[in-house]
């Protein structure tokens, strides 16, 4: 026998493999070292959760609010003393907060489930608690997801067939402020090769972003506008302007509600129009068809992986780009992300880069902004003893 901490790390690295799924033990342990479970004699899965406050590195403005602080819920599943990691950071549209999120997680009872292999039963029931609270929602999706791969020994881009290589770049979010600050943040991320930029307050406002970003560099950029514009031919008088100014994409022109000026601006834009708070779950993509160009898919807002990889899969059905964003979060939940990043058009997962205090290592940023995936099991995360600022360790 191996004893329990030696089992976890092993399941941590993969070497477990797809004992658990077959009952036959590992082709990777000697005889007498094969886990206990290998009998497909599961413990129960235990659940536990706490709040965490993840500090900023710089006040980050959009279109409606400025922020410096932002509070999460870290999750574990563990069995068998292996823990999958998962993580709730509440989009403030959605009107979650830390304590609507330990209320679900409350709710949540995992002892009626034999194994957590019964992805399908358990996240239907989690979904089925009751309506809303995707970010809490995906919480558990993220820590089963993580503890799944744990226990088959593999990651989730592999689980799911896709190339690691394929990873795009991610964006890296410039937030609304004062002009110097605006250059003093686009000098911080020259190396990325693409950047997002948040507009959407007025004119005058718009504008100085972009020229701003403008007098510091010329790289791509992505614009959203967080529904900010009010009048269709405004935004699309924006839309041509910014399309000379270098800008590959926009996301969410208008209010969510107004579809048919959506619709009227994306048929005659220059540029790709992506849904985000218009959009929310699979169910919301077919009416979106000929209204933008593509989704913007969140975990926080779709309620995890399993949700999120349907979404990828039925929006490429409907011909339309897919995009995958987040909110501001540690690395748990943009590494759960980025396992999907090899099948996307684009890529904003930055959260992890904007925060000070990071608990997980996880996916790589290279200094260009390429994702680096690696072979770890489950998100292919790790948990930090200490939080770390980690666009420092780019
Ligand atoms: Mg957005």
């Amino acid at each position: 026998m191996i004893s329990r901490r030696d089992f976890a790390r092993r399941a941590a690295t993969g070497l477990v493999g797809a004992a658990w799924l077959a009952g036959t033990g590992s082709p990777l342990l000697r005889a007498d070292e094969q886990p206990a479970a290998t009998s497909n004699k599961l413990g129960k899965m235990n659940l536990s959760f706490k709040p965490y406050l993840l500090t900023l590195r710089h006040a980050f403005g959009v279109a409606s609010v400025t922020r410096t602080t932002t509070m999460g819920v870290q999750v574990e599943i563990e069995l068998d003393g292996v823990v999958g990691y998962g993580e709730a950071s509440m989009p403030p549209y959605l009107s979650e907060s830390t304590e609507s999120v330990l209320a679900f997680l409350n709710r949540v009872d995992l002892s009626q489930f034999k194994s957590p292999f019964e992805m399908e039963d358990i996240l239907g029931y989690v979904d089925g608690i009751c309506e809303n609270n995707a970010a809490a929602k995906a919480s558990i999706d993220l820590a089963l997801h993580d503890l799944v791969g744990k226990l088959i020994g593999q990651p989730w881009w592999r689980i799911w067939g896709l190339d690691k290589e394929k990873t795009p770049t991610t964006m890296y979010t410039i937030g609304i402020d004062e002009p110097d600050v605006v250059k003093e943040k686009t000098k911080e991320a020259a190396s990325f090769e693409l950047l997002k930029v948040k507009l959407g307050r007025d004119k005058k406002s718009d504008r100085e972003m972009i020229e701003s970003v403008r007098a510091v560099s010329d790289r791509p950029i992505a614009v959203d506008a967080n529904q900010g514009w009010k009048d269709k031919i405004y935004a699309l008088e924006m839309i041509e302007w910014l399309h000379e100014q270098g800008i590959v994409l926009v996301e969410q022109p208008m209010k969510k509600t107004k579809i048919d000026d959506i619709a009227w601006i994306t048929e005659r834009s220059p540029l790709p129009v992506m849904a985000d708070e218009s959009l929310q779950r699979l169910t919301d993509i077919p009416k979106l068809k000929g209204v933008f160009s593509g989704i913007n898919i969140k975990l926080m807002k779709c309620t995890g992986l399993r949700e999120a990889w349907k979404m990828l899969n039925l929006a490429r059905a409907l011909d339309m780009k897919v995009m995958v964003g987040c909110m501001t979060e540690t690395s748990c939940a943009i590494s759960a992300a980025a396992q999907l990043s090899p099948a996307v058009d684009w890529a904003d997962l930055d959260g992890n880069l904007l925060i000070s205090n990071d608990c997980f290592d996880g996916v790589k940023t290279a200094p260009n902004g390429k994702l680096i995936l690696s072979d770890l099991p489950g998100l292919g995360i790790v948990k930090r003893d200490k939080p770390v600022n980690r666009l420092d360790t780019l």
